[in-house]
């Protein structure tokens, strides 16, 4: 099994080559295609795994692929929400490195420092943008922010945002999420709290488990 064999576009493989990735890893190799055919996802994956990459990878396509059948907008297509400063900066940092060559604008935000930076890239105009939810609830209060033009919503690590508490900020953010769209969610753990969570934001989603 190689990246090629998952039907990737040129621009990413480069970028994969670049990065020294030579093989998918397992849920790399079950999460791609699910994606990449528009399916909502559910995955059960610890850090390590190269979960981040099964979620970035097809999300840079999808929106390739889409940018091209669909004149620019300057609009946010995928949110990737995330509990933490730290796991906030390298999902967005995987989304520059894997998408280089795909022209597609990322940025990240998170609290505890200043917003007037953020804020400035926003108004430049990003296709994906990696938030944690206090953040991203603050800035969207304050007008900010609009996710109606959102294709493409992932969770990442949703056991720890309940855990931190942000249970409520999640659930705001996704009121605000086109209905119709793509969701991938991904936890370490699957209790009842998060399966209920996660029966409420999928649609007919694909299992995958590492
Ligand atoms: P993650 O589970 O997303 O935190 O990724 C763990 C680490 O694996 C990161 O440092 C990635 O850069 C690396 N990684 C992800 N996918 C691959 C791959 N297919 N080949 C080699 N390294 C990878």
């Amino acid at each position: 099994m190689s990246f090629e064999n998952l039907k990737l576009i040129e621009p990413i493989l480069k970028a994969l080559k670049t990065e020294g990735y030579t093989t998918p890893t397992p849920i790399q190799q079950q999460a791609i295609p699910i994606i990449l055919q528009h399916r909502d996802l559910l995955g059960c994956a610890q850090t390590g795994t190269g979960k981040t990459a099964a979620f970035a990878i097809p999300t840079l396509q999808l929106l390739h692929q889409y940018r091209q059948q669909h004149k620019e907008q300057k609009s946010i297509k995928a949110l990737i929400l995330t509990p933490t400063r730290e796991l906030a900066i390298q999902i967005d940092q995987s989304f520059a490195a894997y998408g280089r060559h795909t022209g597609l604008k990322h940025t990240v935000i998170f609290g505890g420092v200043s917003q007037n930076p953020q804020v400035d890239i926003l108004r430049r105009g990003v296709d994906i943008l990696t938030a944690t939810p206090g953040r991203l609830i603050d800035l969207m209060s304050q007008g900010f922010i609009k996710l109606d033009q959102i294709k493409i919503l992932i969770l990442d690590e949703a056991d720890r945002m309940l855990d931190m508490g942000f249970v409520n900020d999640v659930k705001k953010v996704i009121a605000k999420v086109p209905a119709k769209r793509q969701t991938l969610f991904f936890s370490a753990t699957m209790p009842k709290e998060i399966q209920t969570l996660a029966d409420s934001i999928l649609t007919n989603p694909e299992k995958v488990e590492v």
